[in-house]
């Protein structure tokens, strides 16, 4: 027979004759079937085909035969749509996707497909189900339906003689030991074997169950299924897959768990044995799987002696399972165990890496391991970071040689980093730690080195972990200057009013000379007053319990207060107040006003320690003049000028820190806490001002903050 037999017009109806011709001939039925799959190629452009049929029953469920077209895909069928089209008895024709993810064969892209299945139904009773599958972009005409159609009739005789001539198929009658010891036909025998391999190959335990659960309703024909693995420590059965009708797995949900002896799943497990129920419906408290359930079987995959796994598998039909199928199933969860132990091992062992992978990756502290050459082997993102290196750097990377070589223009002492990495080495066993400053931006960071070990305890090189110390190291510096300044401010003044009192209780003083004393006395219980004011101040304000009490407030007002009341200490300075008549009101805390005013002034007097002019001046913003970045608004700015003794620029950024005095000759011998512009800052942020200053070292600071211009002009506080 050859394509030219054939006219193009009548295509269908020729490969139908054929067909009928091929399948009424006296030969082995899979020699007929190859020949019938080729001539259905002539008109139909197929990947490939099969028939399935259950000899003996009408119903699938009973064990099955299938026949498959030569030079088939590689991709697994899907026996779910095969007992689909069976139970709905109505051609099923849709684009599918395959892929052969389960198959230990070189991958294959997954990719789209066209399915045809059409079931075999012939005087009310169904023979088989007959599929093919196509290219998704060569999909299947009508043409093909109609031609299966046709053959529909043809194939159920077929069936039907083949299922009578049954007993003679050589395979089918004789029996062999299972390992438990049970009978198993030879053809599940085969399959067995067959499944063996594929399961020695399968390292993934997902992978390695969907196979089990596909064989064991493959073989066993029932129409759902599933696999649960037994929780050691709850001893729980914990869902993994199922499949199948969706009318038996309408109580199934993913990862469901299953009390220990409950259900059949569940009895499967404690008893260790393979267990069978022909209907449920009359041990209703067997049933897990679903509510169209009636037969259900379970088998549990042993391991040393404890179930690991349960396969359950369920069908609409009573007495669906017999021996047979129990005992295959025996077999089966027998030739699962090595492979289910190995594959539970390597879960087990790829969820510990996996853990400590997310801990090593998402950890904070720069993690690196060394070899015994100081080569980095592995690091996570934090290491580079934490070193300020791109972490694309060449590879291999050494410590020794390439990080401190990086890190040269940065380090502040680069020999005690190359002896830190050669000691390392000399001294393997060693656990070692360092501090290491780099500069630029200037940062402190900590070394720990851990020599590493394999299982057999031979070092294997050594662990990193380097975490930035820059801030402790800075609340060290904090605290410690904190401790000095404050003892020393405290001491001052106290020593002063001791001597003072001391002095007056014990002689006698014109009156002159005693109210000098006494306003000694005074002045410096006043400064101390100031600190504990200050400290207060700060704690305050960091623990956010500072609120303002805003009010529409004249800021002429505070100015004209704050001079009376400064009038005293500004013996050697000349004061200019600078301020347009119409200045609008503001909307703030009047006391905190004062206060921020009240902290530049004294320091622009302390700081001038020769006299000279101060200058305070107050305008109104027009938007041009806002400094870059200020909030829009209708503002007002106050600036203290002074001819002190300057900051230096290096100084200007950090004269708003906590404690930070400028240390120089003229400042220790002025004295303050560091305390007064830090304060200062806060109280102005808090109105939502911002505050700045300009300074030439030797000649004199502009400090100038702003303030928000109160909306209800004119309405002030009483
Ligand atoms: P204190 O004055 O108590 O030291 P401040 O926080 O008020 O603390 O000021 C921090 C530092 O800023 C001061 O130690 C001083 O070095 C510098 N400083 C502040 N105001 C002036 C100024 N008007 N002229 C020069 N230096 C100033």
């Amino acid at each position: 027979m050859s394509i030219s037999h054939f006219e193009p017009t009548n295509l269908g109806l020729s490969v139908l004759v054929e067909a009928t011709r091929l399948l009424a001939e006296e030969r082995p039925l899979a020699d007929r079937l190859h020949q019938l799959f080729g001539v259905l190629r002539l008109a139909i452009r197929f990947r490939d085909a099969r028939l399935t049929f259950w000899p003996g029953s009408a119903r699938p469920g009973a064990l099955r035969q299938q026949f498959y077209s030569p030079d088939g895909w590689p991709y697994p069928w899907d026996d779910a749509l095969t007992r689909q089209v069976a139970l709905n008895g109505l051609i099923e024709q849709r684009t599918i996707v395959v892929s052969n993810e389960l198959v230990a064969e070189p991958q294959l892209p997954i990719t789209q497909a066209t399915y045809l299945g059409a079931p075999i139904f012939w005087s009310g009773r169904l023979w088989g189900v007959f599929e093919l599958r196509a290219d998704y972009t060569n999909g299947l005409t009508s043409v093909t339906q109609e031609i299966i159609a046709a053959l529909t009739p043809q194939l159920a005789a077929t069936i039907a003689r083949e299922s009578a001539g049954l007993p003679a198929l050589p395979g089918i009658a004789g029996t062999a030991e299972t390992p438990t010891g049970l009978t198993l036909p030879p053809q599940q025998r085969h399959e067995l074997a067959s499944l063996d391999s594929r399961l020695e190959q399968m390292l993934d335990l997902h992978a390695l169950l969907s196979l089990l659960l596909r064989r064991a309703l493959e073989i066993t024909g029932a129409e759902a299924g599933a696999v649960c693995l037994v929780d050691q420590r709850s001893d729980e059965l914990v869902l993994q897959i199922y499949e199948g009708a969706p009318s038996m797995l309408d109580r199934v949900q993913p990862r469901q768990r299953w009390g220990w002896n409950q259900g059949l799943a569940g009895q499967a497990a404690s008893s260790g044995r393979a267990l069978l129920v022909r209907d449920v419906t009359q041990e209703p408290r067997i049933s897990l799987t679903g509510s169209g359930v009636r037969a259900e079987l379970a088998a549990p995959i042993v391991i040393k002696g404890r179930a690991a796994a349960v396969i359950l598998l369920g069908s609409p039909r009573s007495a669906a399972f017999g021996e047979h199928e129990l005992s295959f199933m025996r077999a089966l969860c027998e030739r699962a165990i090595h492979p289910l132990s190995r594959a539970l091992q390597y879960q087990d062992a790829l969820e510990s890496s996996n853990h400590l992978g997310q801990v090593f990756t998402s950890l904070p502290t720069g993690l690196a391991l060394l070899d015994t050459n100081g080569r980095v082997l592995r690091s996570n993102p934090a290491w580079f970071d934490m070193w300020g290196l791109s972490g694309r750097q060449r590879s291999p990377f050494h410590v020794s040689i390439d990080l401190v070589e990086q890190l040269l223009p940065r380090l502040q002492d680069p020999l005690q980093m190359t002896e830190f990495c050669a000691s390392g080495q000399r001294s393997p066993n060693q656990p070692l730690q360092l501090s290491v400053r780099l500069v630029n931006p200037i940062q402190e960071l900590h070394i720990l080195s851990l020599p590493t070990h394999d299982s057999q305890e031979q070092i294997t090189g050594r662990l990193w972990a380097v975490s930035d110390v820059t801030r402790e190291r800075e609340s060290d510096r904090l605290k410690s200057e904190f401790v000095s300044i404050v003892s020393h401010e405290l001491r001052t003044p106290l020593t002063s009013i001791l001597g003072y009192t001391e002095l007056l209780l014990n002689r006698q003083f014109g009156d002159d000379e005693r109210r000098q004393f006494i306003n000694t006395v005074y002045v410096e219980a006043e400064r101390l007053s100031q600190l504990v004011e200050d400290l207060l101040g700060v704690s305050r304000l960091e623990a956010g319990t500072v609120k303002l009490n805003r009010w529409t407030i004249s800021l002429r007002q505070i100015v004209n207060e704050l001079t009376t009341q400064l009038n005293t200490q500004l013996a050697r300075h000349r004061m200019q107040i600078q301020m347009n008549r119409e200045l609008p009101p503001i909307y703030a805390d009047r006391d905190k006003i004062k206060q921020i005013i009240f902290n530049l002034l004294t320091n622009a007097i302390k700081y001038s320690p020769n006299g000279g002019e101060i200058v305070l001046a107050l305008k109104l913003l027009s938007s041009a003049e806002l400094p870059a970045g200020h909030p829009e608004g209708q503002w007002i700015q106050v600036s203290v000028s002074d001819q002190g003794i300057g900051i230096a620029p290096e100084d200007l950024p950090r004269i708003w820190e906590r404690f930070y005095r400028v240390d120089n000759t003229n400042t220790r011998r002025i004295g303050g806490t560091g305390l007064g512009l830090s304060i200062t800052r806060a109280l102005v942020e808090l109105h939502d001002g911002r505050i700045w200053a300009e300074s030439v070292f030797g000649k004199g600071s502009t400090f100038s903050f702003t303030l928000p211009v109160s909306r209800e002009n004119g309405r002030l506080e009483g």
